[in-house]
């Protein structure tokens, strides 16, 4: 299909592709067996300016937006979803400070996330408050000095590995999550420890961990925008970070194809390959199908996004629901082409389908999302 992409657009791609076959691929299998964050890729990637394609060329990024970002993380995400979500979680620990940040807050802390020097992470999740958001019980008062940060954060990607957190706290108690709001802390301050490093079913390369705050003093000027915009703001931010987790499960999906058709085509069985079988090639172009409506999905959503659009809810959260369940879908199928190997950990396909798992899940389960889509549909008037 022909995306029509940009000069930038086709040179990020190209970058990412290049890093992930040549960097991802050899150790992949390594990295999810050791569940080792991948610093040595990371540090590719800041080197050829890729952490920062989405922040403004001011700041030293690349001044690409949505789309540039998507493309980054489907590429990287064919090759390994562990590396992708670690790239994209510090996109979801930069976005607010983008948008809503200070000039004196974005001066102090975009350019080392452009150049990769610093590495951010999101959070908002909490034992008690996962699709309920607004369940949330960490505390920021006020205190002399700024705030005083109390509670724990769990399932934080990046966290234990990222210098830089955005995390959402009450500042208010009172008003529940209307009184919210998010804040930048760094790793080191006093106060602020990591506590548990989760085992996961995938994308077991990024790290997932608990941050732990203990009378945790950030300064008056780590919070972004004002005192209760908090919850909007991730709604915000949520939407325009969705399109990149569908790109996450179209890249993951593309590189199961890719992987079912090669094996499809050297296998044999009675006397030929496993692909004239009409079967096993029925599947296949299903697969592709899926993969390409999914990716139509994700640019649409990401161009969406970029393109100053006020609300992009419904698309982002259509984009993420369908590519995850494709990728689901796909990845499945992939170790049913593959047979009784596919099922071995000596081929890359039940990686991917451990990896896959996880897209229906984060940043909005896929059946919270379709409540963001269904509620979309309640306020649309007929032939608006
Ligand atoms: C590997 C990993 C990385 C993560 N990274 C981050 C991160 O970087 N930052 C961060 O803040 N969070 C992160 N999360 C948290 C993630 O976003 C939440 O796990 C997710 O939103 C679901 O919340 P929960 O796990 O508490 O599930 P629950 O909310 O407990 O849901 C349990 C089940 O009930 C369903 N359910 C709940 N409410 C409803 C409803 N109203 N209608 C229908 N069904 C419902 C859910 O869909 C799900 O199937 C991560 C999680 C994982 C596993």
């Amino acid at each position: 299909m022909e995306y029509c992409l940009t000069e930038l657009q086709k040179s990020v791609k190209q970058m990412a592709r290049t890093i992930a076959e040549e960097k991802i691929l050899p150790v992949r299998a390594e990295l999810d067996e050791k569940e080792e964050f991948p610093w040595a890729i990371i540090k590719n990637l800041a080197e050829t300016d890729l952490l920062g394609v989405y922040i403004p060329e001011e700041y030293g990024g690349l001044g690409g937006g949505c789309l540039e970002f998507c493309l980054i993380t489907e590429e990287l995400s064919r090759a390994c979803a562990g590396v992708a979500v670690s790239y994209a979680a510090n996109a979801l620990g930069s976005f607010t400070l983008l948008e809503y940040g200070s000039e004196e807050q974005k001066q102090k802390y975009l350019p080392d996330i452009a150049g990769g020097k610093k590495l951010t992470a999101f959070a908002l999740t909490e034992e008690t408050a996962g699709s309920d958001a607004s369940a949330i019980k960490t505390t920021a008062t006020r205190a002399d000095g700024g705030y005083l940060i109390n509670g724990t954060k769990q399932f934080i990607t990046n966290g234990g590995e990222a210098d830089i957190y955005t995390i959402v706290a009450l500042t208010d108690r009172e008003k529940g999550i209307r009184g919210a709001s998010t804040l930048l802390v760094e790793k080191n301050t006093p106060g602020f420890t990591f506590g548990r490093k989760e085992k996961k079913l995938g994308i077991r390369t990024s790290a997932t961990r608990e941050l732990v705050f203990e009378d945790c003093l950030v300064p008056e000027e780590n919070i972004i925008g004002r005192e209760g915009m908090g919850f909007p703001m991730v709604m915000r931010l949520l939407d325009r970070s969705r399109p990149g987790i569908g790109a996450q499960a179209v890249g993951l999906a593309q590189g199961a194809l890719e992987a079912a058709v090669d094996y499809a085509k050297q296998r044999n069985q009675f006397d030929q390959p496993v692909i004239s079988f009409q079967a096993v090639s029925h599947m296949l172009a299903n697969m592709a199908t899926d993969v390409e409506a999914a990716r139509a999905l994700v640019y649409t959503a990401a161009r969406t996004v970029d393109s100053g659009a006020k609300s992009f809810s419904m698309g982002s959260a259509m984009a993420k629901v369908f590519a995850s369940d494709v990728a689901m879908r796909v990845t499945t199928d992939a170790i049913q082409i593959f047979g009784g190997v596919g099922y071995m950990r000596d081929y890359p396909v039940e990686k991917m389908m451990r990896d896959a798992k996880i897209t229906q899940i984060y940043e909005g389960t896929n059946q919270i999302l379709r409540d963001v889509i269904a509620s979309g549909l309640r306020k649309k008037k007929a032939f608006e």
